[in-house]
């Protein structure tokens, strides 16, 4: 059926099999699910292992060695194309292995971001991932959700809904639950409906799920959206490049050392495979999967510290991030308010004493903390505050018989106020049900709720009593928001006894006030209120008019204690903190001076902001680190105005509208906890813990991870450079081959890989936090690592082939597995070595990276074995090496590692002096 639009909602409901206010039943959810299947389009799923097996048989240099091998066969040599097969094999378990633990990684990164949505079941709101969902599903939805599936709007206030996806149309619809008339409505027209893939952009609703899955609008087009492909990240498109370069220069070389080969008169099936062979030691085709290897698990390592990848390029550009902009509350910090101080006319109760004597825990039992009967302003205040909150108290499933409040803390803290002094948010609702309402948006930064003043159980009726403008109203309206803004919509103010004009005098008392609960970080809310004679069914903006100002409630949200440290590793990094916050300019400096982060008494106000060009702020933006009383739009200006300046530039956001500037910035980061479904999908990472030491966590571990492929790149080139000139320069010294086809295989794919891997798993250099951002358009040989590369393969080259040569010259029969040997057992050298830039391995120890310790072990005795087992000689073309022989090649292999450690004790020696 697809025509619900045209029922009236509790048919659709009873259509449906279920009821508005207990939702399903889970034994009918769990059925339903069977019958009807996940709610998911077509999997667009990671690869299958076969595809990754498959795929690995797919490199151009795979093919070539297995082209080989088959000649080999045909040429009779049936333990060379066996020597050669099993390379290949060795070769792609390992990278069979790490790309599928990848996939796997990435994959569980794909779970963890799929949406949750709230949805009524046995008479509970719980939280279900998305795909659980089934047809009858009763679904809450607020700004900011984005629809999980079809369904029949039951409940709309103010509900907007921004289709795009399916209409094109960008402005959102308002939508509402009554039945449509008219058959074969467009769905742009079917205002009673949402559809999945949209999003909410306003208000709040719920609806009955109606369609799921494929069976929705949005899957029936869904197979227009499989096309987007996997993007590959800046660092991997670069490495192609250099691929390309590198491997077009290898070619030349390999050209060179066949034709050399054969003016010696170098048999030419020899030489074929020689070549070859080089072919595959020179062409860098590991490097690509190497980095997404590492970026896949680096994007692991980085949720066990609490953020969740979203993109992976945001690993690689975590690590060049310069400017860090974190809202304020529940970032910087804990989102656990609490009100301190209440303040009406004349009237300041300060909690703070009395907080002081409180358990923690709210109870039932408790006794109300403040005599009401006495002021009936400050019951007016509390209650108004409690009503007009979509917070609410629950019994904690932790503690037995306390209360906590659910929803959003600022409104908690309310909700919690107002109980303590016996003003119960369960009684005040029953007493003054919410009849319409205007809700919170961060643009006007306050909301309106709309209550019938018939059962008045006095709490009102003193105000209305002595308004003479109130009469017999039916209706209050109560407002709460930012004193600023509220007290141009106030044209009055409630004394305590009676109601006067708000006029200079009064408007600068309050301001006043207000600024100095802000001046010592407390977040201040102001109230207002009222009478109404009648009430709108669904009341617009301009109804917040004509308001009596009542009171102001401060509380107080204290900084998360891993911030300040937090805010002070960045700084040491490079990276400028900056605060972004709706709150109060004085409340957000006295919190940004706490952390460390004003450097300065300056800040911006959205006001300003809203008046300024991006070229005017680029002016200021470096030397203001605050910016307070801000709408999320302005996000934007800030991060185009530090992106013009080169700035890499981190932004947080968890609302609705905070999508385009997440999108904007480098790195967009989404709150895990508050976040709201539609700045999520925005961003490129979730902080699980809304917490912004998470933020410079995951910049250190980019940081490290961007170290490591570039370790990688280095010990893979360098010993690629350096196979190289063994091969070039031997023949200019007359020798015959100094590396046989299949030692050159096993030096590359063996030596090189398990070290190799390792690598990526090199823990944070002390300093990764002491230098500042590399820049992210940075080459990737730049800061000394082509340098490196040339010389190592250099000294690489040079203490094999010097006793080979020496070897060769005295007619030893052991100098080709010599040259062999010391290339081997000086690449385990090299990586070893190459683990840190700057400490010595000394300094590290071996014991910080157990799997390169391992690798190295293992190589080693696997090189012993193939020099000594004769059956492996024979393949390998190898000799037994006398002890010896065996001393001298370690000798000269060593040599490569105490030149990377000297060059290294000169950095230190340079770099020690600028640091301190
Ligand atoms: P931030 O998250 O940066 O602290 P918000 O946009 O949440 O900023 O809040 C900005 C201002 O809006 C606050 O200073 C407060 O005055 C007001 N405000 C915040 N939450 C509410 C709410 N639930 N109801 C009414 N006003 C609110
Ligand atoms: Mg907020």
């Amino acid at each position: 059926m697809s025509d619900w639009y045209l029922q009236e909602s509790d048919e659709v409901v009873s259509a449906l099999g279920t009821r508005l206010q207990t939702g399903l039943d889970d034994a009918v959810a769990v059925r339903r699910l069977q019958e009807v299947g996940p709610n998911e389009l077509v999997d667009r799923g990671g690869k299958s292992p076969w595809k990754i097996l498959l795929e690995q048989f797919t490199g151009i240099m795979t093919i070539v060695l297995i082209i080989s091998a088959v000649i080999s066969i045909f040429l009779g040599d049936m333990a060379e194309a066996i020597a050669i097969l099993a390379i290949v094999v060795l070769n792609t378990i390992l990278g069979f292995t790490q790309e599928y633990r990848a996939e796997k990684a990435m994959a569980a990164l794909k779970r963890m971001a799929a949406p949750h949505v709230r949805v009524r079941r046995n008479g509970h709101v719980v939280e279900i991932t998305a795909s659980e969902l089934v047809p009858g599903d009763i679904v809450l939805l607020d700004a900011g959700s984005s629809v999980p599936a079809d369904g029949r709007v039951l409940e709309a206030a103010n509900l907007r809904v921004q289709e795009a996806v399916l209409t094109g149309e960008s402005e959102p619809i308002e939508k509402m639950s009554g039945a449509l008339t008219g058959k074969d409505l467009a769905i742009g027209d079917r205002r009673n409906m949402v559809y999945m893939g949209t999003t909410v952009t306003y208000g709040r609703g719920q609806v009955v799920i109606t369609n799921t899955g494929m069976n929705t609008e949005l899957g029936h087009i869904a197979t227009m959206l499989q096309t987007v492909g996997e993007e590959s990240t800046p660092l991997q498109r670069r490495l192609e490049q250099v691929g390309k370069v590198l491997a077009a220069a290898a070619l030349v070389i390999v050209a060179v050392v066949f034709v050399l080969g054969l003016l010696r008169g170098e048999e030419l099936k020899l030489m074929f495979e020689t070549a070859v062979s080089l072919a595959v030691a020179a062409v860098p085709e590991g490097l690509q999967t190497v980095v997404t290897i590492a970026l896949a698990l680096g994007a692991q390592s980085m949720l066990s510290r609490q953020a969740l990848i979203r993109k992976l390029p945001a690993v690689e550009t975590l690590g060049s991030v310069t400017v860090i902009c974190s809202d304020k509350t529940g970032t910087l910090t804990e989102n656990r308010m609490t009100v301190t101080v209440l303040d009406v006319a004349g009237n300041k109760v300060d909690m703070k004493p009395r907080l002081q004597n409180f358990s923690p825990t709210l109870r039932r039992s408790d006794p109300a903390d403040i005599d009401l009967r006495k002021n009936v302003t400050l019951s007016a205040l509390l209650a108004g505050n409690a009503l007009c909150n979509d917070a609410t108290l629950e019994p904690s499933a932790d503690e037995p018989d306390s209360i906590i409040s659910v929803g959003d803390p600022t409104e908690g803290a309310l909700v919690i106020a107002a109980a303590r002094a016996g003003l119960w948010k369960d009684d005040l609702t029953q007493q003054y049900p919410r009849r319409a309402e205007l809700p919170f948006d961060s643009e006007r930064k306050r909301m309106t709720t709309f209550h019938p003043m018939v059962n008045d159980q006095k709490i009102f009726s003193h105000l209305q009593a002595a308004d003479p403008q109130a009469g017999a109203a039916a209706f209050i309206g109560i407002t709460k928001g930012s004193v600023d803004g509220l007290l141009e919509i106030c044209t009055r103010v409630w004394t305590g006894e009676k109601i006067e004009p708000l006029d200079e005098h009064w408007r600068e008392r309050i301001l006043a006030a207000n600024t100095a609960l802000a001046g010592e970080g407390t977040r201040v809310l102001g109230t207002a209120y009222r009478f109404l004679d009648d009430l709108p069914a669904n009341p617009r903006m301009d109804i917040e008019k004509d308001l009596t100002f009542l009171g102001l409630v401060g509380m107080i949200d204290p900084a998360r204690p891993e911030v300040e440290e937090a805010v002070h590793n960045a700084l040491t990094a490079g990276i400028r903190p900056i605060m972004i916050t709706g709150d109060h300019p004085l409340t957000a400096m006295h919190i940004a001076r706490d952390l460390g982060i004003a450097q300065n008494n300056r800040y911006i106000t959205g006001a300003e902001l809203e008046q300024m060009s991006v070229e005017e702020l680029q002016n200021q933006v470096l030397d203001v680190q605050v910016y307070a009383r801000v709408s999320p739009e302005h996000k934007l200006k800030i991060v185009e105005a530090l992106q013009n300046l080169g700035h890499v530039v981190a932004m947080t956001g968890d609302g609705v509208n905070d999508a385009p500037a997440l999108k904007k910035a480098d790195i967009g980061v989404a709150m895990g906890i508050t976040g709201t479904d539609v700045s999520k999908e925005a961003a490129d990472m979730v902080l699980l813990n809304d917490n912004f030491a998470t933020i410079v966590a995951a910049v250190e571990e980019g940081r490290r991870i961007y170290d490591n492929i570039r370790k990688f790149v280095k010990y893979a080139l360098s010993s690629n450079t350096g196979e190289i000139w063994v091969m070039l320069v031997a023949p200019f010294l007359g020798m015959s081959l100094p590396l046989l086809p299949l030692q050159i295989l096993w030096i590359n794919l063996v030596t090189d890989g398990l070290p190799g891997l390792a690598m990526t798993m090199e823990p944070a250099e002390k300093n990764t936090m002491q230098r500042p951002p590399h820049p992210p358009q940075e080459n990737i040989f730049a800061r000394g690592l082509g340098v490196d590369i040339i010389w190592i393969g250099l000294v690489l080259a040079a203490t094999s082939i010097i006793p080979g040569y020496l070897g060769w010259k005295a007619g030893s029969a052991t100098w080709q597995t010599m040259i062999f040997t010391i290339v081997t057992l000086a690449q385990m050298g090299n990586a070893l070595a190459m683990r840190s830039e700057y400490d010595s391995l000394l300094r590290i120890g071996f014991r910080s990276n157990w799997l390169m310790l391992w690798s190295v072990l293992a190589t080693i005795l696997l090189q012993m074995a193939v020099i000594y087992i004769p059956f492996l000689q024979n393949i390998f073309g190898t000799v037994a090496l006398s002890i010896n022989e065996l001393l001298i090649c370690l000798g000269w292999s060593i040599v490569v590692f105490i030149a990377v450690e000297i060059v290294k004790f000169f950095r230190r020696m340079n770099i020690k002096p600028s640091n301190a």
